[in-house]
């Protein structure tokens, strides 16, 4: 099979979304922040593919405004706030981008390169350039709101598919920067993986790639993001709620059974923390950890 991060992570989440995605290819509806997205990615994509040239930050806007969908967002105040978002992001790309100044050697770079006997990896890499030193940079641009912390750029899978698929693309390059760019606070974030972690990514996508071509029921796995998914209207984890009704009791029902623990767990966890002089807990991927721009509270990433 060929199997992208994107395909990775929605299989790792909920075999079922996977399966209507990927499998049954249902189209999802266009949904504004993703179209958001995908359309400021075009905006810097324009921009990198006229370097060593720079567009003006003016020329940037009339992409931008040219390939905007008002039809998308629920009501013009909320249309305003994505669109002055975006605006923001482009200035604060276009105020730093110095073109001419890197080596680009490829932007929206494709591939789908060989990851075992059965199975090849796919996807799209933002941007690659080449280091003076002879080294590789792997930059991804992200629209994020908030910064993750470095702990979590060190751990993220993502780029794992990105330093796989370098190695296969420039295997003269031996070493690999991989950098997360984020758009809104204009913030890089760098990190690198040994060959040791990469071997047990690629371990770990081939036991994936194998297990999804061998599985007979794709279940549905609540989670924290079912929210957010398209196929909830036919997931049988939502069966039961058939009308909006419904659905709000359940969903306000669960909000005071989960608002019920956190009072009992928050103080327990700040208890743990204290004593241990830590920051950040984790039990597998998840992480709670203290959030010091938002007054030391609690939160948890994944
Ligand atoms: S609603 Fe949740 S459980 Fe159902 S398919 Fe979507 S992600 Fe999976």
């Amino acid at each position: 099979m060929r199997i992208s991060y994107s395909a990775y992570d929605t299989y790792k989440k909920c075999p079922l979304k996977y399966k209507f995605s990927y499998i049954d290819k249902i189209s999802a509806p266009k949904r504004p922040e993703l179209f958001f997205g995908g359309l400021i990615h075009s905006v810097v994509q324009y921009a990198l593919k006229k370097d060593p040239l720079m567009p003006s930050y003016e020329e940037l806007i009339k992409f931008y405004e040219e390939n905007w969908e008002s039809s998308l967002y629920k009501d013009k105040d909320q249309e305003k706030q994505y669109f002055d978002f975006g605006k923001n992001m482009i200035f604060h790309f276009h105020g730093t981008h110095k073109p001419g100044l890197r080596d680009i050697i490829a932007t929206e770079k494709y591939f789908a390169i060989p990851l075992s006997e059965k199975h090849q990896l796919s996807g799209v890499i933002d941007r690659v350039d080449k280091l003076p030193i002879g080294a590789i940079e792997i930059i991804d641009y992200k629209t994020n709101k908030s910064l993750p912390t470095q702990q979590d750029i060190d751990n993220d899978f993502q780029m794992n598919f990105y330093q796989l698929a370098v190695k296969s693309l420039w295997p003269e390059i031996d070493k690999v920067k991989l950098t997360f760019y984020f758009l809104k606070p204009n913030v890089q974030m760098s990190t690198t993986r040994d060959d040791y972690a990469i071997d047990m990514a690629k371990k770990e996508i081939i036991a994936t790639a194998d297990t999804i071509t061998s599985q007979k029921d794709f279940c549905a796995t609540p989670n924290r993001f079912c929210d957010w998914c398209d196929f909830q209207n036919r997931c049988p984890a939502f069966a039961d709620l058939k009308t909006s009704d419904d659905r709000e009791s359940k969903i306000i029902e669960k909000f005071l059974a989960a608002k019920k623990a956190i009072d009992v767990l928050e103080p327990e966890i700040n208890k743990i923390m204290n004593k241990s002089g830590k920051d950040v807990l984790k039990s597998g991927q998840i992480r709670i950890y203290r959030d010091k721009e938002n007054d030391n509270k609690l939160s948890i990433r994944d």
